[in-house]
């Protein structure tokens, strides 16, 4: 009684503060937004759902939800896959109206857009001043938001050059989630006379706590972003593996890296079974047959000047070709629909013309994902060492879990060390099976984390597995803890650092690790 009373308060007191339009219990649209993309959750109902338009409005709804003890959740565009952006009960706060461009400034490179702009929205007006953010955002697609990217430390297209969403975070404006609502800015904006042009320098870096946090730091509203000229001169090559061998990648990676340095915009691998399935699959089929014979790598460059192009792709070419590992590739050789990369001039909508036949390729089952990032010298092992685990767990994946995830990886370059493997498996939302989808899940997770890998989103998911993996010290902990505490003294703004549901790792990971300590 006491629970509805207190959620019919709020509604009423929140519904005074934005208006009869931007609040709604009706189950219509709390089913509309029971789901993210993750695939093995149940459904989650939030009790309100709320629009806010401003930093204010979301401070003030803040101030509420303290003063009834009401769990919320922020979301962007909802293309999490880890379990965030969905709340059981209480309030979820769609930021989607805030989605204004403040300023666009080319002189000091920086721009100040709202949290819940989506990438492509932002991308296409920068567009039209010749000015990027580099990043690209995810492969979800443009219509995920900058918030979602910050939240959850997304890598995405052009990552190779620019690194992940945080790294061209100057600041954010972020609300609090304590009962005071506060309101603070980030980075040089928390000098009141400084425009937000640098991340460093005025205090330690706070922006930092609210990287990656998974919306449970604090709610932000408005970004401050890094801008770059768009290189006007861009070419992409792909390159196809003449045998299934991923030790080679390592080497070129390095090679391009250093070679072609500042050129290299993004840096792909495709696995082999994956370019295989895709070719068995497309409607429109080059009369002769392909041959395929191992990986896709796929180089994109970009130059201010059509000859500096003309040199990175002549450096590319010798050292993808030397030593006869690799042969030039086009997806017309597969798929007829599939664009030239000769004639391949950037627009926003290419990156997306193979990617998302990949990723789309086993309906109705998708991912749970266990993308995650790796040093690049480890690649060969780690690659290896997610087979194993794949292999020798085969018996504990869901019925249909598709074949294929067990031997591809596929992969994108990050700046310095970092890589990215991709992957996951085939998940299924059904009461009948989740239970064995989460377990595996988890336990790949766990697996990952005990060989050193770092994940990118944490989420539910990820974040209970880093802990039953027991890869935190106490004293870690207990900081993670008191920083919490410090921003979220009653700890509404959704938990995602599961400590009550820490379940110790079980023997049989141990003893697994220990079978696998010497790959
Ligand atoms: C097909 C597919 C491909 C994908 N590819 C990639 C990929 O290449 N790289 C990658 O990193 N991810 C990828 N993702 C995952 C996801 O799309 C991205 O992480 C994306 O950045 C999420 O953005 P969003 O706006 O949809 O976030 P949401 O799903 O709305 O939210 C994500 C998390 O951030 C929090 N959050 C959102 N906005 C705010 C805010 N303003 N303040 C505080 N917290 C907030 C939410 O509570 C949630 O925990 C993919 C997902 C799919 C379905």
């Amino acid at each position: 009684m006491f629970i509805i009373s207190k959620v019919k308060n709020a509604y009423k007191e929140i519904e005074d503060i934005i208006g009869s339009d931007f609040i709604s219990d009706k189950d219509f649209t709390k089913a509309a937004y029971s789901r993210n993309v993750d695939p093995a959750f149940p459904d989650r109902w939030a009790d309100i759902i709320v629009r806010p338009e401003t930093t204010e409005e979301v401070s003030e709804i803040i101030k509420i939800a303290n003063k009834y003890k009401i769990r919320m959740v922020p979301r962007g565009g909802g293309a999490d896959l880890v379990g965030g952006s969905v709340t059981e009960e209480g309030i979820l706060i769609d930021l989607t109206r805030m989605n204004q461009i403040h300023e666009i400034n080319t002189d000091d490179y920086y721009c100040i857009v709202g949290c819940g702009i989506t990438w492509g929205s932002m991308l296409s007006e920068l567009q039209k001043k010749g000015m990027t953010t580099g990043i690209l955002g995810p492969g979800s697609g443009y219509s995920a938001t900058i918030g979602g990217g910050l939240s959850n430390a997304t890598v995405g297209f052009s990552s190779t050059k620019y690194g992940l969403v945080p790294d061209i975070c100057l600041g954010v404006e972020v609300v609090l989630p304590n009962p005071e609502g506060t309101i603070i800015k980030t980075g040089a904006a928390a000098n009141k006379y400084a425009t937000p042009f640098a991340r460093y320098g005025v205090a330690p870096d706070f922006t930092g706590l609210f990287m990656g946090d998974v919306g449970t730091m604090g709610i932000k509203c408005k970004a401050f972003l890094r801008l770059f000229p768009d290189p006007p001169y861009k070419a992409r090559r792909y390159y196809m593996l003449l045998k299934d061998d991923y030790n080679k990648v390592f080497e070129f990676g390095h090679k391009l890296r250093k070679e072609v340095g500042d050129g290299l915009n993004d840096l792909m691998v495709f696995p082999f079974i994956l370019t295989q399935l895709l070719s068995a699959q497309v409607v429109n089929k080059p009369p002769k047959r392909p041959k395929l014979t191992g990986p896709v790598v796929s180089v994109t460059l970009d130059a201010t000047d059509e000859r500096i192009l003309d040199v990175y792709l002549e450096k590319v070419d010798e050292i993808m070709l030397k030593d006869g590992v690799t042969r030039p590739f086009e997806w017309q050789e597969i798929d007829l629909d599939m664009v030239l990369s000769k004639d391949w001039k950037f627009t926003l909508k290419e990156e997306f013309n193979f990617f998302q036949k990949y990723i789309s390729m086993a309906p109705p089952k998708s991912s749970c994902t266990t993308c995650h990032k790796v040093a690049i010298s480890r690649l060969n092992e780690s690659v290896q060492k997610g087979v194993q685990f794949n292999i020798s767990n085969s018996r504990e994946f869901p019925p249909g879990n598709p074949p294929y995830p067990v031997f591809a990886s596929f992969l994108m370059f990050l700046p310095n060390g970092n890589l990215v493997i991709v992957g996951g498996l085939g998940g299924d939302n059904t009461d009948e099976h989740r239970e064995t989808t989460m377990n595996i899940w988890h336990k790949k997770i766990r697996h990952q984390v005990r060989y050193g890998g770092a994940h990118y989103w944490l989420g539910e998911s990820i974040s209970q597995s880093i802990v039953e993996a027991g890869a935190y010290t106490p004293e870690f902990m207990q900081f993670f803890r008191d920083m919490k505490k410090t921003v979220d003294p009653n700890f509404l703004l959704i938990d995602r650092f599961p400590e009550d549901n820490i379940k110790s790792a079980t023997s049989l990971d141990k003893e697994f690790d220990r079978k696998h300590d010497t790959l």
